[in-house]
């Protein structure tokens, strides 16, 4: 992974093998950014993307594998108990064009990933709402 910075923005390239909520993560503790927006495209091949169930209140992850383009990576960074948060969703691409998508778990950049991380000065924590299940937003 390398990437510049412009003012409050970064240009991030993933390189083949890394996975990218690990690395963005890691990013976001080393650049020390507590609140953002993500935004990338690339290539993937293989990710775990998600769907959580609002009425059991779990989440039911699927295996993806093969060549897939990233049609759009998108997501924010908060913080919850002092710590980096991502929330990110994905939408992918395989040879037949069909796209799956969803709750990112985690994906492996097979050739490129090419992201925009914008910086927000602030922070915003999250906590654990029972009702929904969800670490939400806390203002
Ligand atoms: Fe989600």
């Amino acid at each position: 992974m390398e990437f510049k910075k412009f003012k409050d923005k970064y240009i991030v390239r993933l390189d083949k093998n890394e996975e990218i909520v690990d690395t963005l993560k890691r990013f976001c503790q080393e650049q020390k950014i507590t609140l953002g927006w993500v935004s990338g495209i690339g290539a993937v091949n293989r990710a775990t993307v998600g769907l959580f169930d609002a009425s059991s209140k779990q989440y039911y992850a699927r295996e993806l594998t093969g060549d897939m383009e990233i049609s759009s990576l998108t997501g924010n960074i908060s913080s919850m108990n002092g710590e980096v948060y991502l929330h990110l969703h994905i939408c992918l691409s395989n040879i037949e064009n069909k796209t799956y998508g969803g709750h990112l778990t985690a994906a492996y950049i097979s050739a490129t990933g090419e992201l925009v991380v914008g910086v927000i000065d602030g922070s915003v924590e999250r906590e654990f709402n029972p009702q929904v299940g969800l670490n939400t937003f806390k203002f």
